[in-house]
C-alpha cells in the first residue's frame, strides 16, 4: 500500500511517501517558506536529491508543486495520481471528539476548522492540506491522524484546569496535549528496548515546539502543553509557562492589545525572546563564544525540563527512562548534559562519552549504574502515521 504523509505547518509542508507495511520511503521532502518568492522545495528518493527555490504562493501551489515532483517522468515515483492508496494528515487539535486515526468526513473537517482558535498556526493548515489533496488524490483514502489523540487517556485530575466546571463540562476548557505522534513513537520503541511490562517513562520531545509527557503502563498520564499548544517548557519562540497574571497586566497597565500579547507569547517568546536566537545552533555557538544571554536562556531551558521530570518522577512514584527525542532531543549533547545534571538523587547519571556520540538508531547514554535509563530516540511521526493508517486499511 502507498501511504502519502502530510504534515502542513503554517508556512511548510512536509511530505514523505512510504510503502507499507515494510515502511520503505519511497521519496520524502519539505516545501518551506510557502507565501513568498524564495520557497525552498526539497526532493529526494534513493537515486536523486534536489533542493530548488521557487515563487509558492499558497499551500495549494505548494501541493501541486510536491504532486509534479511524485509524477515527473524522470524524478518520480507515481505513474498517476491514482497510485497513492491512502493520505495520513497530521492534525494538531483533535479536541476530545478523535482519539484515534480517522476517516476524514465533511464532519471531521467541520470539527478541524471549529477547533482552529485553539490551534491557530497548525488547524488551518492542516485542513488546506486536506482540501487540496480531496481535489488532488481522488482515488486515495484520506485519513487524520490527530497530536492530541495519544494524551485522550490523561485522567481528569490530570487534564481539568481548577477553574469553574461549567468551563470544562460546557466548554470543553481542558489540558489536551500534543505532539502526541512523537511521544507514541518513541515511548513505543523505548518499551521494546527495555523489554519490561508496566513501564514508567518521560518522554522529553525538544524541537521548535517542546513538551514533556508521563507514561505509564504505554499510556499518557499527563503532559505539559494544555489547551493549545503554548504551556510547558520554553520553545523557539513560544514562553512555555507563565503566570496568566502578567496577560491581565501587559492589557491594563501597559497598553497592549491582545493579539499583541498572543504575538509576543507565541512567536517573540522562549529562546528567541530571551537571545534573540531561534535556532538552538545558533545559541549554543553564542554561549560557547561567552554571550551571557544565550548561557542564561540554556540554563533557564534545562531548568524548566529539570521541573517536569521532578514532577512527574512524583506523580508516577518512580521512573524506568527518560527518553530525548526531536531536533535538540537528539542533537544537541549540551542540552542533554544541562537536563541530565546533578539529578543523582533520582538515580539519573549521565555518561558524558555516550552523550557526546551519534548515531541515527536508538541509543543508551546512561552511566551503568544509573537506575534510570537515558535513552536518546530519533522520532519518526511520518512512520508513526502511516502505520496508524495502514492498520486502519489492511
Ligand atoms: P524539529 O522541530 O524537531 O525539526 O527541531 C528543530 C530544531 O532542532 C531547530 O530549530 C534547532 O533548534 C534544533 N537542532 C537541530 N539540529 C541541532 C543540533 N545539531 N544541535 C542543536 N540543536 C539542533
Amino acid at each position: 500500500m502507498n501511504i502519502l504523509i502530510i504534515n502542513s505547518g503554517s508556512s511548510s509542508i512536509k511530505y514523505q511517501l512510504l510503502e507499507m507495511p515494510s515502511a520503505k520511503i519511497i521519496c520524502l521532502g519539505s516545501i518551506e517558506r510557502i507565501g513568498s518568492t524564495d520557497a525552498i522545495s526539497t526532493y529526494k528518493t534513493d537515486s536523486h536529491k534536489v533542493e530548488k527555490i521557487y515563487e509558492i504562493k499558497n499551500h495549494k501551489a505548494g501541493l501541486e508543486r510536491i504532486t509534479s515532483l511524485l509524477l515527473d517522468p524522470e524524478m518520480g515515483v507515481i505513474n498517476t495520481t491514482d497510485d497513492i492508496d491512502a493520505i495520513g494528515h497530521r492534525v494538531v487539535h483533535g479536541g476530545s471528539d478523535y482519539t484515534k486515526t480517522t476517516l476524514v468526513t465533511e464532519e471531521v473537517k467541520k470539527k478541524i476548522k471549529k477547533l482552529s482558535p485553539l490551534a491557530p498556526l497548525h488547524n488551518p493548515a492542516n485542513l488546506e492540506g486536506i482540501l487540496m489533496s480531496e481535489e488532488i488524490f481522488v482515488r486515495a483514502k484520506q485519513m487524520v491522524v490527530f497530536d492530541t489523540a495519544f494524551h485522550g487517556t490523561m485522567p481528569t485530575k490530570a487534564k481539568k484546569y481548577a477553574i469553574p466546571n461549567e468551563l470544562y463540562e460546557q466548554k470543553g476548557i481542558q489540558a489536551y496535549g500534543f505532539h502526541g505522534t512523537s511521544h507514541k513513537y518513541v515511548s513505543e520503541k523505548a518499551n521494546e528496548y527495555l523489554n519490561k511490562e508496566n513501564t514508567k517513562l518521560i518522554s522529553i520531545h525538544l524541537g521548535n515546539g517542546c513538551s514533556i509527557t508521563a507514561i505509564q503502563d504505554g499510556k499518557s498520564i499527563d503532559h505539559s502543553m494544555g489547551f493549545a499548544p503554548s504551556n510547558g517548557l520554553v520553545m523557539g519562540t513560544r514562553s512555555g509557562d507563565i503566570d496568566h497574571s502578567l496577560i491581565f497586566y501587559m492589557v491594563d497597565t501597559l497598553g497592549y492589545t491582545l493579539d499583541e500579547v498572543k504575538e509576543h507569547l507565541n512567536k517573540k517568546s522562549g529562546m528567541l525572546g530571551l537571545t534573540k536566537f531561534n535556532d538552538l545552533r545558533d545559541i549554543e555557538a553564542e554561549a560557547s563564544k561567552g554571550n551571557t544571554e544565550c548561557i542564561l536562556a540554556l540554563e533557564m531551558n534545562a531548568y524548566r525540563i529539570k521541573k517536569y521530570i521532578g514532577a512527574y518522577t512524583a506523580v508516577m512514584n518512580g521512573i524506568d527512562a527518560i527518553i530525548f527525542t526531536a531536533g535538540i532531543g537528539e542533537n544537541s549533547s549540551l542540552m542533554r548534559q544541562l537536563v541530565c545534571a546533578e539529578m543523582d538523587y533520582f538515580n539519573i547519571k549521565l555518561d558524558d562519552s555516550k552523550n557526546d556520540l551519534r548515531s541515527s538508531t536508538i541509543r543508551e547514554i546512561n552511566t551503568n549504574n544509573s537506575k534510570v535509563k537515558i535513552l536518546v530516540i530519533p522520532t519518526n511521526e511520518e512512520l508513526e502515521i502511516a502505520k496508524q493508517v495502514y492498520d486502519l486499511l489492511k
